[in-house]
């Protein structure tokens, strides 16, 4: 439930109510506005005795019953869009920001190489996989903990944030020791003791949307990040699953603006995965932008020839800095800006 204060509640009174509220078995999430204070009351659906019971508590306007399954993340309870703030750039309520870098980190070089060129171009994030989830068993797993460490050293040398994937709930406490921001990857999205423990990390999580998953279902897996009490939350939509076989996965540009009137979260696109291929990334990053994405997650590596995974999406460095003047020409007429790092 929703309990709306009264302007100028005692100091008092709102302790008292948030003490009354976690006795009775809810978490209080406070957003605080001008005039009035929001406590979204985070549990079971309240009964009307107890809906009636808060609204007669000194300092309460108003009690009202959140509608939506997913609560911490709908705009009732947080009706300020979300913002995440990184030294090199912001994203959400029109901040526009890239993460851009190999689909696996695999070499000293490589990362290092694609870390400099990205951020040459304006990226404001690096990417690299050091845990790769691979559908084959025999296939490239990456790094591991190595990889974590030559992101450390990219990041340390270029300033930029980096984004890596976890894979596993043992994994979160090794990877936020490197990691700007945790990435949950599509086929872990409803990992809920992956989610939880992401929660309980303190870094910035990018939940990417599994590829069978409803938005509804994406909104709830957001919901498990935020409830462990972490609310910085980046969802990504991905490329969903079709009869189309011309691309990897669908890109659903319509997650986009749906997501968006259900949620403050930033929302953004990666391109690379729904695309499947080279060709098909610049146009599916720019109509994700067009829909209003606040950012977006791109595949390019300094020789994708070679790449040990996902050849066939990753830009080549020309490619990705063409695809960067492109976005940089749309972004002022969708009235978003783009921090460029120096
Ligand atoms: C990735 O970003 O490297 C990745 C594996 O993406 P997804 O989880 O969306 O397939
Ligand atoms: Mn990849």
């Amino acid at each position: 439930m929703l309990i709306v204060t009264k302007p100028g509640i005692s100091e008092e009174s709102f302790q008292a109510l948030l003490d009354e509220i976690r006795r009775q078995g809810y978490s209080p999430h406070i957003s605080k506005g001008e005039n009035r204070t929001l406590i979204g009351a985070v549990g079971a659906p309240p009964t009307p005795e107890l809906m009636e019971h808060f609204r007669a508590l000194p300092g309460v306007e108003q009690v009202i019953r959140i509608t939506k399954p997913f609560k911490l993340a709908s705009w009732e309870v947080h009706p300020e869009p979300t913002v995440l703030d990184f030294p090199t750039g912001r994203t959400g309520n029109g901040q526009f920001m890239v993460a851009a870098g190999p689909c696996g980190v695999e070499s000293r070089e490589q990362i290092l190489t694609a870390a400099r060129y990205v951020k040459r171009h304006g990226a404001q994030m690096l990417r690299g996989g050091a845990f790769k989830p691979r559908t084959s068993p025999y296939a490239f797993q990456g790094l591991g903990r190595e990889g974590l460490e030559l992101l450390a050293e990219a990041r340390d040398e270029t300033g930029l944030p980096v984004v890596t994937e976890v894979t596993s709930p043992d994994l979160v406490e090794l990877v936020a020791e490197y990691a700007d921001v945790l990435q949950i990857g599509a086929r872990n999205a409803q990992n809920f003791a992956l989610l939880k423990a992401a929660g309980g990390s303190g870094k910035p999580v990018l939940l990417k949307r599994g590829m069978s998953m409803t938005l509804d279902e994406f909104l709830m897996a957001a919901e498990y990040v935020l409830s462990e009490g972490n609310p910085r939350v980046v969802l990504v939509e991905r490329g969903i699953r079709t009869f189309e076989k011309a691309t990897r996965f669908t890109l659903d540009v319509s997650a986009v603006p749906v997501l968006k009137s259900q949620t403050h979260l930033p929302v953004w696109i990666d391109p690379s995965h729904a695309a499947g291929a080279r060709a098909y990334v610049a146009p599916l990053a720019l109509a994700g932008v067009a829909a209003g994405a606040d950012g977006i997650i791109v595949e390019t590596h300094p020789n994708p020839g070679e790449a040990k995974s996902d050849a066939a999406q990753q830009l080549p460095e020309q490619a990705f800095a063409e695809l960067m003047q492109r976005l940089l020409r749309l972004l002022p007429a969708l009235d978003k800006t783009m921090a460029v790092p120096v």
